[in-house]
Order: structure tokens, then C-alpha cells, then sequence
């Protein structure tokens, strides 16, 4: 059915009923000036939808296929980043287990450095008195030994 309103050639879309009983058919953009001419006349005009799945489809018509479609794009695309996750938290543990490393070494590095064998001058820079923590590491030691 086309637009009834003036000579207009568009696809109507919704029906149209004047409170005095005279009935077309109009598209989109008549609908809004015979909405536009009802206020101005101060006279109602109710419309009845022609073809609604064409604006706004319902929820049960949506496009399962393509959203199936989308849902298994994302999910291939989420598949693909997992691998990734897995080499970062493995990155993640071998850092973890570096730095316990190295904790262990600088652990055993500062006995070295405080022990009554080694000189503790090697470890100290070049000049100045020994710095308040390397007294604390001393005395800590001390009290463990
Ligand atoms: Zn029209």
C-alpha cells in the first residue's frame, strides 16, 4: 500500500484514523505531519502500524543466524587470545620464580658480604663509614648466628 497523503509515492507504513472517522494511509514522514496537523487541529489521529517487523523486528525475529554467527566470531577470537593469557601468566610464574631467585642470591650475597671471613670493605663503596642498615643487617646476623 502506498502513502495515501497528497500525490505522496512512498511505502506507507502505518494506517491512519481521524476522530471524525476519515481513515488513509501514510509513510514515516506524513505520519509526523499528520501528527504535527492533528495538534494544531486540536483533533486526535491514531495510527496503526502496517509494517512493524520493517522498523523494529521483535526479539523473536532477530537474525539468530547472524547472531550466532557473531557469537561464534567472538568466541574463536576469545579462543584465540587464550593461548596468549597462558604464555603471559607462565611469563608471569617465571618472573615470580626469577625474583625468588634473585632474593635468595641477594639473601645469601649480604651474609657473604657480613660474614666474619670476607672483608666487609669489598662490599662497601668506596668511602664513608658503614650506613646504619648494613649495622642492623650486622647486628640482625649476630643475634641469629
Ligand atoms: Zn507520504
Amino acid at each position: 500500500m502506498d502513502c495515501t497523503y497528497d500525490d505522496c509515492a512512498n511505502e506507507a507504513t502505518y494506517s491512519y484514523m481521524w476522530a471524525w472517522g476519515e481513515e488513509g494511509a501514510c509513510c514515516d514522514t506524513h505520519r509526523i505531519i499528520l501528527e504535527q496537523t492533528s495538534q494544531r487541529l486540536n483533533r486526535s489521529v491514531s495510527f496503526t502500524s502496517l509494517a512493524a517487523p520493517a522498523t523494529m523486528p521483535p526479539a523473536s525475529s532477530w537474525d539468530r543466524p547472524g547472531l550466532e554467527k557473531a557469537l561464534r566470531l567472538a568466541t574463536s577470537e576469545l579462543q584465540e587470545k587464550i593461548p596468549l593469557l597462558g604464555e603471559a601468566q607462565m611469563r608471569v610464574l617465571e618472573l615470580e620464580e626469577l625474583n625468588k631467585e634473585l632474593t635468595a642470591e641477594l639473601g645469601k650475597l649480604r651474609r657473604q658480604a657480613f660474614s666474619p671471613k670476607e672483608t666487609p670493605d669489598s662490599a662497601e663503596p668506596p668511602h664513608g663509614s658503614p650506613s646504619p642498615p648494613v649495622k642492623l643487617q650486622l647486628k640482625h646476623s649476630k643475634e641469629r648466628a
